[in-house]
């Protein structure tokens, strides 16, 4: 069912060789694998989102570990 191509019009089983719907004459198929796709786009987009913003938190988290204002101000005494 999800590996066959449908009329976007009229939701009709269409041959992948086929390029308008044969009852309603629509050039509108939809393509089994865009869900998938779009599906397996979604999944990468939160997967790189996770890592930016992981790799984010990770360098706002070292700021505090870097020599602060006051700690340079002591070595100079
Ligand atoms: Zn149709």
């Amino acid at each position: 069912m999800l590996y066959q191509y449908h009329c976007a019009c009229c939701n009709k089983v269409v041959e992948s060789t086929e390029k308008e719907c044969s009852s309603c004459g629509s050039h509108n198929i939809r393509s089994p694998y865009g869900f998938w796709i779009l599906c397996i786009l979604t999944c990468l987009a939160a997967v790189i989102l996770f890592k930016i913003s992981h790799v984010y938190l990770q360098d706002h988290q070292d700021v505090p570990l870097q020599p602060s204002v006051l700690e340079v101000i002591n070595t100079r005494k």
